[in-house]
């Protein structure tokens, strides 16, 4: 076997070593950040016949830079991918896909429980400026998706476990659908992140990631990820990625490489963390419900155990109370810290739906009081006995 090939088999020597090129630079063990916006070259003809695609040419940092490169090498190759493209955030990977792959008067099928800001993209810009029709589903059954296809359906946009109720879409069904109806699917795989779930070989066409979460994994950077299978796709995507201006800085490509390397111990120990957590909720009188995949009271605990390999430290619960009862929860907490995002080292508390209209609240399937919490990496004793105080009163 080549050293390239057994290098694919392995995760850990992915984020380790694949992708780097150590007698480019000294045989440093860790590449440079190439903070540079431009290369020069001998000859016009040299910069006018350069290949975009060829690992070794450069020519400006909008197009490609060496070290955003590394990044993308490992990532699709941790995603069984062709390629990926890096972007200076989640939502420019998304909006990305959703314009590549959208034309005026596409219909698109969305998870409800999709990523709020890609719901007000496309209910937003999407409908006034490009006349994008978009049909909601709850996506727990594929039948759901198949009563909602059109023949205007270019896209299915899925998110499983989504990052509030923790739903779960059967991908390889949904993608089987998608591919009779001529539709592409994306999937946000945030929450497994490549260790524990690869839809591309499932059958979804695009793998988004927020870099801003366990890949970066500091919660010092933000940025995404777009991983394909198909090389006419990747073209068109690295096209409107040059021509949106959307690609990732070096700097930041450089610290999520360096998130990369320890993603899959940390994302043991959220694990390991989230599941005492979850127990602990679950079997707590104030607790009325909790969702975490994890769990094998999760209604689709069978359905995760198909296509994921583990879950990371997200969950929410809820209590038995009101909405200033979960709030005073929340506020009472002191190792989970209030904020929005996840996937860093540190625990944190929000209440996505605190603000929320009732019936808003019944579609996307979580009570107004719903409280969500991240498991960092501060000890499960600690957030336990931390939820254990803010639970008494
Ligand atoms: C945070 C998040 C995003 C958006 O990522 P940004 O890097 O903030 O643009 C998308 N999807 C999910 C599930 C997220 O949690």
């Amino acid at each position: 076997m080549s050293e390239q090939k057994q290098y694919l088999k392995s995760s850990k020597l992915i984020t380790a070593h694949y992708g780097e090129e150590y007698e480019h630079y000294y045989n440093s063990i860790v590449p440079p950040i190439f903070m540079n916006s431009l290369n020069v070259f001998e000859t016009l003809d040299d910069y006018f016949d350069f290949d975009r695609k060829d690992k070794h040419k450069y020519c400006y940092g909008r197009v490609q830079n060496p070290t955003v490169r590394i990044l993308e090498d490992k990532m699709g190759a941790l995603e069984h991918g062709i390629g990926a493209l890096a972007f200076a955030s989640g939502m420019a990977a998304a909006v990305t896909a959703v314009l590549t792959v959208c034309r005026t008067g596409s219909h698109v099928i969305c998870v409800r429980n999709a990523y709020g800001p890609l719901k007000t993209f496309l209910d937003g810009y999407g409908k006034e400026h490009m006349n994008i029709a978009t049909t909601y589903v709850d996506g727990d059954r594929v039948e759901e998706f198949e009563e909602s296809i059109t023949d205007h359906t270019h896209l299915i946009i899925l998110e499983s476990p989504s990052s509030v109720i923790f739903s779960l879409q059967d991908i390889r069904g949904v993608s089987e659908l998608a591919k009779r109806a001529g539709a592409k699917i994306y999937i946000d795989n945030t929450f497994c992140t490549p260790i524990y779930q690869q839809p591309l070989d499932l059958g979804a066409d695009i793998v988004m990631h927020t870099t801003s979460k366990y890949i970066g994994g500091h919660s010092d950077v933000i940025g995404g990820i777009l991983v394909v299978k198909d090389e006419g796709l990747m073209n068109q995507l690295l096209a409107n990625r040059e021509l949106f201006g959307g690609i990732v800085g070096p700097m930041e490509a450089w610290l999520m490489i360096r998130g990369l390397r320890t993603m899959e111990v940390r994302i043991a120990q959220h694990e390991e963390t989230a599941m005492a957590v979850a127990e602990f909720l679950e079997k707590h009188p104030r607790v009325r419900k909790v969702n975490y995949p994890g769990l094998p009271s999760h209604p689709q605990y069978e359905l995760m155990k198909r296509q994921q390999r583990g879950n990371t430290g997200l969950m929410s619960f809820e209590i038995d109370g009101t909405l200033e009862m979960a709030t005073k929860v929340a506020e009472r907490l002191k190792v989970f810290k209030i904020g929005v995002s996840w996937g860093g080292f540190e625990s944190l508390v929000f209440l996505p739906h605190a603000r929320m209209g009732e019936a808003d609240c019944r579609a996307l399937r979580g009570d107004k009081n719903i409280i969500r919490i991240h498991c960092g990496l501060e000890g499960t004793e600690a957030l336990i006995s931390d939820l254990e105080s803010a639970l008494t009163y």
